[in-house]
């Protein structure tokens, strides 16, 4: 059985070398993803440019810093337990964030292994008593819990890193920090005012976030459960339940969702994963995930080309033994009638779903119910297909005229001749109209 759930590689120096992204999409890597918080553009500009001679059909994602606030300090500063400091004299911050912290907020750098707690604002100068002590280094991340720090989205910063991946035709861009749908209104806003229908996805990574992952989802593309940050802004104890409910919101809504961040850490310097990560990996396989992503195993880890072996792994031992499509709603005739043509197929042991599509929406509306049979999304549009690799279940098939029969036919005469269906399988064509339409369910036999 083909594989269903997609991968995301972030790449960087452990595998920006042609050979290695070679051997990575070889094994099966469906996406790459570009840190625009780490390297400049140039070094970007040289993964970009093997990325589009090895993979021409698969997306770029280009995943944005957006507000995140960080450490400024000259020398490390030790702070103890009990201590006051003053951020703005004893250290700053890359964000003035006086406006939006206030007495009592936890203040969490570098991850949360320093613990400030806020006593009081005096102009710009926070005064905050130490919670938990260590060295405040350069450039660590802060998270302050509850706090709205998306309150000038998109930074100037992610303008930049906008427009470069607008040069660059880049398919996919990642929104950090979304804690609001207008927030992902503004990236796209910005986008096509520059020329750009690429796809949006809303980083899901705090509690704000979280509250409003429906309103969020309604105006992105798809979601990531960026779950890094989340376990640090909320209870990380509370992220595995989150990441099923923002799944299951995303199934329902009918729009790609990723799982992100410590998938496999271990494997950063080894060449197998730990149990308990093989568990984890599984488990958001199992939840219904359209893509899994690797941030530091593959972009500074010892063993990216493993790394992608490994989820192929466990996707390919896992996928089938999930059942999830019922749980979802119906919302209009379209879901009717894709479920409906998935279940037909299924009974007649049909492997492949056919469908043409100019917007994207009908494949993605045929993978809300997670089908065990492989979406051919067929189109004239070679920017949607590559955006369409990170939907659930699809792969993509271009052509001048994607509705006609006769395209159909040829797509069921390539199955046959390269051995993927055998004489005789049965073999649908969906087509899901906008509304008013007419939708069909079309079968033949190969
Ligand atoms: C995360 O926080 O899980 C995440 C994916 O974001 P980043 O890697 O940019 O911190």
């Amino acid at each position: 059985m083909p594989r269903r759930v997609k991968i995301i590689a972030t790449i960087g120096p452990a595998s920006a070398k042609r050979e290695i992204l070679e051997k990575m999409v070889e094994k099966g890597l469906d996406a790459m993803r570009l840190n625009m918080s780490h390297g400049d553009h140039e070094e970007h500009q040289a993964k970009v440019d093997i990325w589009r001679e090895i993979a021409p059909d698969k997306p770029i994602i280009v995943d944005l810093t957006g507000p995140s606030i960080r450490t400024v300090v000259d020398q490390p500063l030790v702070v103890k337990e009990g201590e006051k400091v003053v951020i703005g004299k004893d250290f700053s911050t890359s964000r003035d964030i006086s406006g939006i912290v206030k007495p009592g907020d936890e203040i969490l750098i570098d991850d949360g292994r320093i613990r400030l707690k806020v006593e009081k604002v005096e102009g710009n100068n926070i005064v905050a008593v130490v919670t938990v002590g260590g060295e405040i280094k350069n450039k660590k991340s802060i998270n302050i819990p509850g706090a709205d720090i998306s309150y000038d989205l998109p930074t100037e910063k992610d303008k930049k890193d906008m427009l470069w991946g607008i040069k660059n035709d880049a398919e996919v861009f990642f929104a950090s920090f979304v804690n609001h749908a207008e927030d992902v209104l503004a990236v796209k806003e910005f986008l096509k005012e520059h020329g750009s229908d690429a796809w949006v996805f809303a980083k899901i990574e705090s509690e704000l976030g979280v509250r409003n992952a429906k309103e969020i989802l309604e105006a992105a593309d798809g979601i990531v459960v960026a779950r890094g940050d989340l376990g640090v802004e909320i209870p990380m104890e509370k992220v595995p339940a989150i990441q099923k409910e923002l799944i299951m919101l995303a199934r329902e809504i009918g729009k790609p969702v990723v799982v992100a961040t410590q998938m496999l850490t271990s494997m950063v310097d080894h060449p197998f994963p730990t149990r308990a990560e093989v568990s984890d990996v599984a488990n958001a396989v199992l939840d219904g995930a359209s893509a899994l992503m690797v941030s530091n195993e593959t972009a500074v880890g010892k063993y990216p080309v493993e790394v992608i072996e490994t989820l192929v792994k466990i996707i390919l031992a896992n996928q089938d033994d999930t059942d999830v499509r019922e749980e979802v709603a119906y919302e209009d005739d379209a879901d009717a009638v894709a479920l409906s043509a998935i279940k037909l197929i299924e009974k007649m042991g049909a492997r492949f779903i056919i469908t043409p599509t100019n917007s994207g929406k009908s494949p993605r509306k045929i993978a809300r119910f997670r089908p065990k049979a492989k979406i051919i999304a067929v189109s004239d549009n070679p920017s949607l297909l590559r955006k369409l690799q990170l939907v659930y279940g699809v792969e993509t098939k271009l052509a001048d005229d994607p509705i006609s029969y006769h395209t159909f036919m040829s797509i069921v005469d390539e199955l046959k001749r390269k051995g993927r269906a055998r004489k005789g399988d049965a073999i649908a064509c969906v087509n899901v109209a906008g509304q008013g339409g007419t939708h069909t369910i079309r079968i033949t036999r190969a």
